[in-house]
């Protein structure tokens, strides 16, 4: 195999995303042949790596792909620090996977799951245009300009948002439901710009990545992709 950058190497082995070996570099956790790693690096399977003191081996592993309807109150990542549930702890697989993005505490619904590295750019970048479907429960009888608003793009503190798709479903003195599909994954995008149009979010649940949708999958179920549906993410 010929050289490559290290987190590129690390995804393609299902290591972490690369993102994440970006954050395992800066934190000191990655060797190769006993020297910390820097993030330019370039390593093939002749080096020796180690990542948080274990070695990693060097087998081809084999890629896994599910999807969960992520309960509230479950963390979107592999661990957390202070020992809450995670959305991997959810899944019963030996591989080592890690969740494509993230949901808020408080947000329900769909979330991939896999070991290959390399769909997490092809998902999570703005670039790559998948629309990730939300539908939310708003507080508020929603207007069309607040409809128009979103769509076009909300002023938030740390920029306009890219322009969405907006489906209003229901709406009545107290409270709206709206399907609203964004392409990126600001922390917290959809809530904060619910709030900025002046309709705080009562729930959110995650309903589509792209042309993968949640269907009938139970809250805290979960089940591999299958090949039809992994081709609509790649
Ligand atoms: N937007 C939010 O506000 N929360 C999520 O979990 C995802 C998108």
């Amino acid at each position: 195999m010929e050289e490559m950058r290290i987190n590129k190497y690390l995804s393609s082995i299902g290591v972490a995303s690369r993102r994440e070996v970006d954050r395992l570099i800066d934190e000191k956790k990655i060797k190769v042949n006993g020297v910390l790693a820097n993030a330019g690096m370039k390593v093939s399977e002749k080096d020796t790596i180690e990542v948080a003191g274990k070695k990693i081996e060097k087998k081809e592993t084999k890629l896994v792909y599910y999807m969960l309807n992520k309960p509230k109150r479950v963390i979107s990542a592999a661990k957390d620090d202070r020992g809450r549930e995670t959305v991997v702890d959810l899944i019963k697989t030996d591989e080592r996977i890690f969740p494509i993005g993230r949901l808020d505490l408080d947000t329900e619904g769909l979330i991939v799951l896999t070991n290959d590295g390399d769909l997490f750019n092809k998902v999570i970048h703005p670039k790559a245009e998948v629309y990730k479907e939300y539908i939310a429960t708003v507080k508020g009888e929603i207007k069309s300009n607040a409809i128009n608003k979103l769509a076009s793009g909300v002023d938030l503190e740390d920029g306009i948002t890219l322009p969405a798709r907006v489906k209003l479903i229901k709406t009545s003195k107290n409270k709206s439901f709206l399907s609203i599909a964004i392409r990126e994954g600001r922390n917290r995008q959809v809530r904060r710009m619910l709030k900025e149009v002046g309709h705080p979010v009562v729930d959110l649940k995650r309903v589509a990545v792209g042309r993968l949708t949640l269907g009938d999958l139970e809250v805290g179920q979960y089940r591999k992709l299958t090949k039809a549906e992994l081709k609509y993410l790649q």
